[in-house]
């Protein structure tokens, strides 16, 4: 039998891809792109300048072993080499991962809502996703637990989650990864670790240090502002840190990323003084939402949570009308980055020109 087209893997039919934030509809002045979670700062002079000189030498392939770039995140962390891998973003590594262990039969664990990827990813690697609902917009640690089989071989937990910025507390973490069996990997997605304040929420890398079953994902796209350049890396056990060199394509993260990489590094510390106006904003925004009266979710990242159910497209519009671009995720919220003051409060006087809260 001949079919009319090439084929392709039943899975790819009802397929629905990422779908990135929106750019604002063109507007009568300034206009604000608060869907994806990005920086709303340039570059820093110094990674620019780094940015800059490499490029001068892309004739060449860049180091498939991100050497440089990897010892710079070992000191930097105090973690050993060996246990730090790269990728092209924390999404690719998170493909690499699904990779790794994606087969027929393979179960993945992870709450829902939560980072879009995850689905299709799991999907991807051939594997079967098993969402387990949100309470009260944050991960349910307990159903999770439940959830697991002898078939999950990969949890996430996203912390803070994405999209709703709720983080789960180390007394949570503990309790769950006390039941994880050794032979689930558990990863924590902390793409947004940099915005935590909450002292009850862990850093991953205290977690990951005395289980060889838990791995840490981070990105350099969030607070360190090079979303544009896609790199991403992970810190867990030497099997790990494997699996993630072995599912890498060859020569992933590009020569100027790398550059890039290791030069925000040397500027953390101010890029954290950014983090911080950032987070200051944050608090300002969700208080003024508040009172306002809308229902906002605590937030321990930089954007804010509205659960707007059924009425999300329509607050989504509304705020595109006065320039102000917001993400929906049908059929149960919007989110919103928090950027500078001047985009925030765009947001907010739009959203006090909404008639209906929640
Ligand atoms: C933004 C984000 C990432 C990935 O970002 P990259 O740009 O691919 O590094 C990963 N996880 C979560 C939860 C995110 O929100």
């Amino acid at each position: 039998m001949s079919s009319d087209s090439p084929r392709f893997r039943a899975v790819l039919d009802q397929f629905v891809g990422y779908t990135p934030g929106k750019a604002p509809s063109p507007a009568a002045g300034r206009t604000f792109k608060l869907t994806s979670n990005e920086s709303p700062y340039d570059p820093l002079p110094s990674v620019r300048a780094v940015i800059a000189s490499a490029a001068s030498q892309v004739n060449r392939y860049p180091d498939n072993t991100a050497a440089e770039l990897i010892d710079a995140i070992a000191t930097r962390f105090d973690v050993p080499p060996a246990h730090v891998a790269v990728g092209c973003g924390s999404v690719g590594i998170a493909q690499q991962l699904l990779e790794a262990v994606g087969e027929p039969g393979a179960e993945v664990v992870y709450a829902w809502r939560s980072f879009e990827a995850y689905p299709y990813l799991t999907d991807l690697a051939n594997a079967t996703s098993v969402p387990v609902p949100l309470v009260d917009a944050r991960h349910d640690l307990p159903a999770m637990a439940a959830a697991i089989t002898e078939r999950t071989r990969l949890i996430f937990v996203c912390t803070p989650n994405n999209p709703t910025g709720t983080a789960v507390t180390g007394a949570e973490l503990t309790a769950f990864l006390d039941q994880v069996p050794p032979d689930c990997l558990v990863v924590l997605d902390e793409a947004y670790v940099q915005y935590v304040r909450d002292p009850q929420v862990p850093d991953g890398l205290t977690v990951y240090a005395g289980r060889p079953n838990v791995a840490v994902l981070r990105t350099f796209s969030k607070a360190y502002g090079l979303a544009g350049l896609r790199v991403g890396y992970l810190v867990g056990h030497e099997p790990v840190a494997a699996a993630v060199r072995k599912t890498m394509l060859p020569f992933t993260v590009n020569s100027i990323a790398q550059a890039a990489a290791i030069a925000s590094l040397a500027a953390e510390p101010e890029l954290l003084e950014r983090v911080e106006l950032v987070v200051k904003e944050r608090d300002r925004v969700r208080h003024e939402m508040r009172g306002q009266g809308w229902s906002v979710p605590p937030t321990e990242a930089n954007f804010v949570w509205l659960p707007l159910a059924d009425r999300s497209a329509e607050f989504v519009a509304h705020c595109d009308a006065a320039g102000v671009s917001v993400r929906p995720y049908l059929p149960d919220g919007v989110r919103v980055t928090v950027a500078d003051p001047e985009a925030n409060d765009a947001f907010l006087t739009a959203a006090a020109s909404y008639p209906d809260r929640v």
